[in-house]
C-alpha cells in the first residue's frame, strides 16, 4: 500500500443505520481509507455520526462472509458447520426448490426481510412468485407507529413525516430510542434549541435525546396512551384545542349514528341520495349546520358544524357529533386517573396541557402562502400553531400501542397541528388516503400455481372484506396476517413467522429465504425455543421447516440456521434505491430519493441480494423479470432500476429523478439508460420542491392533490379527512358483534375483535401484563438500541466495539437497594418466562418501576466471528430470552401482539430482580465455529497510523 498514491473520493449513501445519510468514501489504492459526511446531502448536512465514520471497519470485518455455503450434510443447524459451493451450485439449487414450490403451491415459499431498504423489490419478487408469505421487518418494530398515525391523519413519522423543528417552539418527545432518525434529528433538535425552542422528552428512560432535554417527564413503559388520553381530557375541559381545525379537517363534527339498535349503528351518517364522490371514499357525509341548525353535507359552503350536542335526522336517526363522542370518551381519563398508572404526577400533566394548548393558540405563525383547500376556498396564508411531535418504538412496541398511537394523532390534530408550519409535516408519497389503497388478495384464491399473487402481500383494510382469510375467516398467511386475530397487520408479523411454520399452523411451508435478519437471536422472541424451532424435526426425521435459506453479509447467529448462506455485499460495494415505491428521503418541501452507488468492488464472491433477486426472477421466469418470449429481461440490478415501470408505459420507476429519454423528466418518464449516471453527479439525491402553495396542508390542498394525482402518488383527489372517530374500526366491532352485512369473525375471536375495535381510542394494560401477577414481577423490562450501534449489525466493528463490548442492566439505586443488589454485581433478571444472569449497573436516568438494557450487544461466543472469549458473548446479555412470542390468553395461545396490528409486544414483558451468587452470562450457548472463507479475527487492534494499516 502506498502513502503517497492520491486520495480518490466517491460519493454515495451511508448504511450503518436507516437514516441514509450522504457520505464521500476517500479512497487510496482502492482501499476505504476515511468516510465523511457530505455537505450537500439534504439528510445530514455534512454531518456523520460514530457509526457512519466507522463503515471503514465493517469493510474489514473478520465476520464478512465471501462464499456462497452449504450445510455441512451430517450436520446439525445451528451447529454452523459450513461448505463452500459456486454461486452457480447455490442458484441451481434454489431455482430447482423454488419452481416446485410454485408450480404446486407458491404460499410454501415465504421470504421475510430485515432492516433492509429494498422492500418494493422484495415484495415485487413476492408477489410475482405468487406467495403471500413476505413481510419486512416492520410486524416486529413499529407498524403501530404506521398503521396508528396513518389510519388517524393519513401519515406517519420518521420517512412519512416528521416535527417541524424549524418553526416549532415546543417539541414533545415520546418513546424515542437514544438517536433514532439519527443525524437529521440531531441536528434539528440542536438548531431548535439554539434558537430559543423547549424540548420535554417523555420516556422511561433519560438518555440520548431525553438527556439533553429540558424537561424529562419519566413515565412508565406502556402507559403512554393513559397520559395522552388525559392530555386531550384537559385540553377539551380548558377549551384549548384549535375548533376552526377540528371542525373544518378532522370529522369531529360529522355525525355518527347513536341508535344501538340501527344497523348503521357507530358508522357516520351520510346522505344516500347526494354523490359521494368517490365510492372508496365517500364525501356524502353530515354535520349539523350551527348557522340553520339542521343537517348538512360537510363543507358545504357558509356552514359550521357543532362539535358537541345530540341530534336527529328527519328520518328520525338519532346521531351525535364524532367530538362529541370523544370528549364523552376521555372524559374518564382524568390527569388523577391518568397519575396513578403513568406515574407522572397530575399536576404535571395538567401543566403539559396547558402548555401544549397555549402555545398552539397564542404563539401562532401566519406565513404568507395562498392556497386553495379542496373545497374551492381560497386562503391568504398559512396558519401554523408551533407544537411538534416526535414518537417512535417506545409507544409502538406494546400490545395497547395501536390505541396509545391512535391517541397521539387525535392530540396532534387537537392542537390543529397537521402538516402546519411548526407542527406534524408530511413527507411524500404522505399523506395518503385513509386507509390508503393498496390491498391485498381477499381469499385462498388469490395464490395460485405458477401465477403472481392477485394483489399486494401487504395492504391496508378498510372493512372486513378487505381481510386475506378463507370462508371459515381462519388466516392464508403463515404469520396470520390480515386475519381476524390481527386485522389492520399493515406489516406482518415477522415474529410469528418461524414458530407458526414449526407448528404447521395454519400450515407447513417448504422454504424460509431470510434475508438481513438475526431471527436466531436478538430479532426473536423466546430466542431458545425458537432455535429449537428451526433445528426441530417431524416424526418423519425431516425438519419441519424443510429448508431454510440467509442472505447476509456477516456470520451471525442467523447464519448458523441455514441450509443455505447466501453472502451479501455491503453498502459500499452495491447499488441500492431509496425509491418512491417505498421509502424515500422526502423532505418536508416534496419528494426525495437517493441511491448508493459501488464505490469499491464486493469482496470475495459476495452478491447484492438485489442481483440474486434479479437471477431468481430470471432462472424462475417470473413475470416481471422476463420478456414477452420468457427470455431475460435484465442484464443486472441497476439495468432493471433503470427500465423496470410499475406498469408498461406508465413512466413510473424505482426512481424519480431524471426520467426521460434525455434526463429531462421528472417523476413520471419514460425509462432514462443514463440515470445512474444522473444520481451520481447529483450526490446520489434527487429533490423535487414543491411551489410553496403546495407544501402545506396537503390534505386538503387541492393544488396539492392534483398534483399528486398528476404523478401518480395519489389514485383519488379527494380531501384526507382527519379521523378523530374512527370508522374503519367500527366496522370491524360491527361485524363481531354480528351487525355488518359482510364478513364476520370466527367465534372465537368475536369478543376479541369488539373489544378492541373501538372507534375510539382507549387505555387497556398491555395483555402479557394482563397475563403476569405483578406482585411477583414488578419491574417493567426494556430494551434500545444503543447510539454508537445498529441492532447485531455492529458487534463485528471493531471501532464501535470499542464503545460498547458488553451491556448491563440499568437499574434505579432505589430500585436495587431494595433488592439488596450492589452496583455492578451480578444479578438474576426474571420473568415468568425464564430467567437471565447478568451485571447490574446504578443509573438515576431510569423511573424506579423500570429496569432497562441496550439490545443486541450480547453474542454467541463465536457469532460474528468474534472470539469465543469476547466481552460481548461473556458479558454482554440478551433481554429477549425473558420475552414471549406467545401469551396463555383465554385458554389459546395468543401471539405476544397488538390484537389489531400484530405489533410484537417487546416492551411488556414484567421482571424481578434479585442478586445472583454465580457470576458469569447465563444462559450460555455453544461456541459457533468460523464459517469458510471468514478470516481469522485478528487479536490485536486495528488502527491506521501514517496512511498504513497496522494490527498492534
Ligand atoms: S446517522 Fe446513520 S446513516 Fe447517518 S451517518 Fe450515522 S450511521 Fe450513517
Amino acid at each position: 500500500m502506498s502513502t503517497s498514491a492520491p486520495t480518490e473520493v466517491k460519493t454515495t449513501t451511508c448504511y450503518m443505520c436507516a437514516c441514509r445519510c450522504g457520505i464521500r468514501v476517500h479512497l487510496r489504492d482502492g482501499e476505504v481509507r476515511y468516510i465523511e459526511g457530505n455537505p450537500e446531502h439534504p439528510i445530514n448536512r455534512g454531518v456523520i455520526c460514530a457509526k457512519g465514520s466507522s463503515g471503514i471497519m465493517k469493510q474489514v470485518s473478520p465476520a464478512r462472509l465471501t462464499q456462497p455455503l452449504k450445510r455441512k450434510p451430517g450436520s446439525e443447524r445451528g451447529a454452523g458447520e459450513f461448505e463452500p459451493i459456486s454461486w452457480s451450485e447455490a442458484f441451481d439449487l434454489l431455482e430447482q426448490r423454488l419452481s416446485k414450490i410454485r408450480s404446486t403451491d407458491p404460499k410454501k415459499f415465504a421470504l421475510f426481510t430485515g432492516r433492509d431498504q429494498m422492500q418494493a423489490l422484495t415484495g415485487l419478487f413476492a408477489r410475482q412468485f405468487g406467495t403471500p408469505n413476505y413481510a419486512a421487518h416492520g410486524g416486529f418494530c413499529s407498524v403501530n407507529m404506521a398503521a396508528g398515525m396513518i389510519y388517524t391523519i393519513g401519515g406517519s413519522f420518521w420517512e412519512f413525516g416528521g416535527p417541524d423543528l424549524e418553526r416549532a417552539r415546543l417539541f414533545v418527545m415520546l418513546g424515542t430510542a437514544e438517536d433514532h432518525h439519527s443525524n437529521p434529528l440531531k441536528i434539528a433538535i440542536s438548531e431548535f434549541k439554539r434558537r430559543g425552542g423547549r424540548f420535554v422528552s417523555i420516556n422511561p428512560v433519560r438518555t440520548g435525546y431525553s438527556a439533553i432535554a429540558d424537561e424529562w417527564v419519566p413515565i412508565r413503559p406502556g402507559t403512554d396512551g393513559a397520559l395522552l388520553l388525559a392530555l386531550t381530557n384537559e385540553l377539551i375541559a380548558q377549551g384549548l384545542y384549535d375548533r376552526e381545525f377540528v371542525a373544518r379537517y378532522t370529522n369531529g363534527g360529522q355525525l355518527v349514528v347513536t341508535d344501538p339498535a340501527s344497523p348503521r349503528h357507530g358508522l357516520l351518517a351520510t346522505d344516500e341520495d347526494a354523490d359521494p364522490i368517490n365510492p372508496d371514499y365517500p364525501q356524502n357525509q353530515l354535520w349539523w349546520d350551527r348557522h340553520s341548525n339542521g343537517p348538512c353535507l360537510t363543507h358545504t359552503p357558509d356552514t359550521d358544524p357543532y362539535l358537541f350536542g345530540d341530534f336527529t335526522l328527519p328520518d328520525g336517526t338519532h346521531v351525535r357529533p364524532a367530538f362529541q363522542l370523544l370528549a364523552e370518551r376521555v372524559a374518564e381519563y382524568t390527569p388523577e386517573w391518568a397519575a396513578r398508572i403513568t406515574g407522572i404526577p397530575a399536576a404535571t400533566i395538567r401543566r403539559l396541557a396547558h402548555e401544549m394548548g397555549v402555545t398552539a393558540r397564542d404563539e401562532k405563525i401566519e406565513l404568507p402562502i395562498a392556497w386553495t383547500d379542496c373545497w374551492g376556498r381560497e386562503h391568504a396564508s398559512v396558519i401554523g400553531n408551533p407544537v411538534a411531535f416526535h414518537a417512535m418504538r417506545g409507544l409502538a412496541a406494546h400490545s395497547n400501542g395501536f390505541h396509545s398511537i391512535r391517541a397521539l394523532a387525535i392530540l396532534m390534530s387537537l392542537l390543529g397541528t397537521i402538516d402546519r408550519p411548526g407542527g406534524f409535516r408530511h413527507k411524500a408519497p404522505f399523506p395518503r388516503g385513509i386507509p390508503p389503497a393498496a390491498k391485498t388478495p381477499t381469499g385462498p384464491e388469490g395464490v395460485k400455481p405458477d401465477t403472481p399473487l392477485a394483489g399486494l402481500a401487504l395492504g391496508w383494510p378498510a372493512s372486513p372484506e378487505d381481510l386475506f382469510v378463507d370462508d371459515d375467516g381462519e388466516p392464508v398467511r403463515i404469520d396470520k396476517g390480515f386475519s381476524w386475530e390481527y386485522p389492520l397487520s399493515v406489516h406482518g408479523l415477522m415474529h410469528n413467522v418461524i414458530t407458526n411454520a414449526w407448528r404447521g399452523d395454519p400450515y407447513p411451508i417448504d422454504t424460509l429465504l431470510i434475508f438481513m435478519a438475526n431471527m436466531a437471536w436478538n430479532s426473536t422472541m423466546n430466542t431458545v425455543e425458537v432455535r429449537k424451532m428451526l433445528n426441530d424435526r417431524g416424526a418423519d426425521g425431516e425438519y419441519r421447516i424443510p429448508f431454510v435459506a440467509v442472505c447476509d453479509a456477516f456470520q451471525s447467529e442467523m447464519t448458523a440456521f441455514a441450509d443455505l448462506v447466501l453472502p451479501d455485499t455491503t453498502y459500499l460495494e452495491r447499488h441500492d434505491v431509496m425509491s418512491m415505491l417505498d421509502r424515500p428521503i422526502s423532505e418536508f418541501d416534496g419528494p426525495v430519493d437517493s441511491v448508493r452507488v459501488p464505490v469499491v468492488p464486493p469482496l470475495g464472491e459476495c452478491k447484492p441480494f438485489q442481483e440474486v433477486l434479479i437471477e431468481l426472477g430470471s432462472r424462475l421466469k417470473l413475470p416481471a423479470f422476463v420478456d414477452g418470449n420468457g427470455e431475460r429481461k435484465y442484464k443486472d440490478y441497476p439495468e432493471f432500476i433503470v427500465r423496470h415501470e410499475t406498469e408498461p408505459g406508465s413512466g413510473i420507476g424505482f426512481l424519480a429523478g431524471w426520467r426521460g429519454e434525455d434526463g429531462s423528466k421528472s417523476m413520471l418518464g419514460e425509462p432514462n439508460p443514463k440515470q445512474w449516471e444522473r444520481y451520481a453527479e447529483n450526490n446520489c439525491v434527487f429533490h423535487y420542491r414543491l411551489p410553496h402553495s403546495y407544501q402545506y396542508m396537503r390534505n386538503w390542498n387541492r393544488g396539492y392533490m392534483e398534483w399528486a394525482q398528476r404523478m401518480r402518488i395519489r389514485r383519488w383527489g379527494d380531501p384526507v379527512i382527519i379521523q378523530l372517530y374512527s370508522e374503519v374500526l367500527q366496522r370491524f366491532r360491527l361485524a363481531a358483534e354480528g351487525r355488518w352485512p359482510g364478513r364476520q369473525p370466527p367465534e372465537r375471536l368475536r369478543e376479541r375483535v369488539a373489544t378492541y375495535f373501538d372507534p375510539l381510542p382507549f387505555h387497556y394494560a398491555p395483555l402479557e401484563t394482563q397475563a403476569t401477577d405483578l406482585e411477583r414481577y414488578p419491574l417493567a423490562a426494556v430494551t434500545q438500541r444503543p447510539m454508537a450501534m445498529y441492532h447485531s449489525w455492529d458487534s463485528q466493528n471493531a471501532w464501535l466495539r470499542q464503545i460498547h463490548g458488553y451491556n448491563y442492566l440499568f437499574v434505579n439505586p432505589r430500585t436495587a437497594r431494595a433488592a439488596g443488589i450492589a452496583d455492578g454485581g451480578w444479578i438474576w433478571v426474571e420473568s415468568q418466562w425464564g430467567r437471565v444472569r447478568c451485571l447490574c449497573r446504578y443509573s438515576e436516568a431510569v423511573e424506579p418501576g423500570t429496569v432497562w438494557t441496550w439490545n443486541a450487544i450480547g453474542k454467541q461466543p463465536g457469532a460474528w466471528n468474534l472470539a469465543p472469549e469476547a466481552d460481548e458473548a461473556r458479558k454482554g446479555f440478551l433481554l429477549n430470552h425473558l420475552i414471549s412470542d406467545e401469551l396463555p390468553l383465554e385458554g389459546a395461545r395468543t401471539s405476544n401482539s397488538d390484537p389489531i396490528t400484530g405489533q410484537a409486544g417487546w416492551y411488556d414483558v414484567r421482571v424481578r430482580i434479585y442478586p445472583a451468587h454465580e457470576t458469569g452470562i447465563s444462559p450460555q450457548f455453544e461456541t459457533l465455529p468460523r464459517a469458510p472463507g471468514t478470516r481469522a479475527a485478528p487479536r490485536k487492534w486495528l488502527a491506521y497510523v501514517a496512511g498504513k494499516r497496522i494490527e498492534r
